[in-house]
């Protein structure tokens, strides 16, 4: 109590009267309620009740957010403000925001729905082995406005933008308005740029361990597309929304942190080892190629993430690795020492952060664990199919992938896989029958 008290009369001398309360849903999607500061404390000792949000099939065959299905009357978590976490909104004056533990009401547990807990759970298993993952996240968005003709359309769209500076690329500096407000996030922003496409952007995040890292990223995606909001525009994080664009990334640098004999350093370099890396470095490229069919399902979790893979777009298509080379799914950055990494390419933008860098970690582990050497790092071009296997061509294979990896499933426990694999069909089976647009388009005129 006299901590939350601390922590009020701070908020109230910033000018804060409410405390959004927030936390990541199964899929990544940001779950809050909005809370006057005078019941901050009611809040932290009883903790906020939402309607539970594990994902299972009802012997009706309906998907409902809910252990057991609607028989089960759509039960309560428990969600519990972590206090560490508290921001001040910088786009909206007198809020601030603060993440929150999801807990079982009755046991006091951490929530299998919780994808923060799952993070933390893999995390442990890597200090196990004396590794303390940290992460470094790139995220790639769209931002669109209304289309006089209706829906939206892209922001800005002159193609051959990529590091293009100012309103040359971005008519009203949507970036630097952007940048300036994520800053008083506090959320460790290094720098945006402008990307490939018209209207897209990429901000990177500084690296960091691996849980905050994963809470800035959540944090960040949540803040672009409310910033869009107040431009009157909509900010997307989905893998491919255009035909004629390319899709969105969430690259995620990873290396590991370990203390022995030489101190605390970086478990992935040793200038003695092969390329340069040691052998922890090569492992764990091994492991992240072994289960990358499995990841897809966490890292490429839509049936619209699949369209953003394919040749010659600088998204993965193949499963290989390379140095330093952006055709390939892992690439090896050419920095070593404390800066030597490796980047995950693979992952796009709509995956849920926590799952997405909860999966990577445990696929290097399970690689450190097994003690394999990657093949040949890839040379030139990387989409060579002679030269390496396909990723998965769609989630349904994905998903397949995934139950299938027993080691992976293992890691991440097997309720959570079950959870997420019975929504995730679901929405598989409900785009199955949905008739599309390029349908009517491809067959109406000539069938
Ligand atoms: N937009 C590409 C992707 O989907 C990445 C482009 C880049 O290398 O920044 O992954
Ligand atoms: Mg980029
Ligand atoms: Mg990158």
């Amino acid at each position: 109590p006299a901590e939350v008290r601390r922590h009020m009369e701070q908020l109230a001398a910033d000018g804060i009267d409410v405390v959004r309360v927030t936390y990541p849903d199964l899929i990544g999607t940001e779950r809050a309620r909005d809370v006057l500061l005078e019941e901050l404390p009611r809040a932290v000792e009883h903790g906020l009740a939402f309607c539970r949000a594990v994902y299972h099939t009802s012997p009706q065959g309906d998907v409902v957010p809910v252990a057991g299905g609607l028989d089960a009357g759509l039960p309560d978590i428990c969600v519990r403000p972590d206090l560490s976490t508290l921001a001040a909104l910088p786009w909206e004056p007198g809020v601030a925001t603060c993440l929150a533990e999801v807990v079982d009401p009755a046991t006091g547990a951490p929530a299998p729905e919780s994808p923060r807990d799952l993070l933390r759970s893999v995390l442990d298993r890597c200090a196990d082995h004396g590794l303390r993952p940290v992460v470094g996240p790139e995220l790639e968005y769209f931002l669109c406005e209304p289309d006089p003709a209706g829906g939206w359309r892209r922001y800005g769209a002159v193609p051959g933008v990529v590091y293009t500076a100012g309103l040359r690329a971005d008519p009203d500096n949507h970036l630097l308005r952007t940048l300036r407000q994520v800053r008083g996030l506090d959320i460790g922003v290094l720098s945006g740029n402008h990307e490939f496409d018209g209207g897209q952007f990429e901000i990177n995040l500084l690296h960091s361990a691996a849980l905050p890292a994963a809470d800035r990223a959540f944090r960040f995606k949540s803040a672009i597309k409310e910033l869009a909001r107040q431009e009157g525009r909509l900010a997307t994080f989905m893998a491919k929304p255009f035909n004629d664009a390319g899709g969105s990334g969430f690259h995620l640098h990873l290396s590991c942190e370990t203390t022995d004999d030489r101190g605390v350093h970086n478990a992935f370099d040793d200038p003695r080892g092969a390329y340069g890396l040691s052998a922890t470095a090569r492992h764990a490229v091994a492991g992240v190629l072994a289960h990358a069919p499995a990841l897809a399902a966490l890292l490429n979790p839509t049936v619209n993430s699949y369209k953003r893979f394919g040749p010659d777009t600088l998204a993965p298509w193949l499963i290989d690795w390379g140095l330093d080379n952006r055709s390939a799914m892992v690439r090896i950055p050419p920095e070593r020492g404390s800066g030597a990494r490796l980047e995950l390419r693979l992952a796009d933008a709509s995956a849920n952060p926590y799952l997405a860098i909860a999966a990577t970690a445990a696929a290097a582990l399970l690689g450190v664990l097994a003690g394999e050497e990657p093949p040949a790092p890839l040379e030139g071009y990387g989409y060579d199919t002679t030269k390496a296997s396909l990723l998965p061509t769609g989630l349904s294979a994905a998903l397949d992938a995934l139950e299938a990896d027993t080691d992976l499933a293992e890691l991440l426990g097997k309720d959570f896989i079950t959870s997420y694999v019975t929504y995730k069909r679901d929405e598989l089976e409900r785009f199955g029958r949905h008739v599309t647009d390029w349908e009517f388009t491809e067959y109406a005129y000539h069938l």
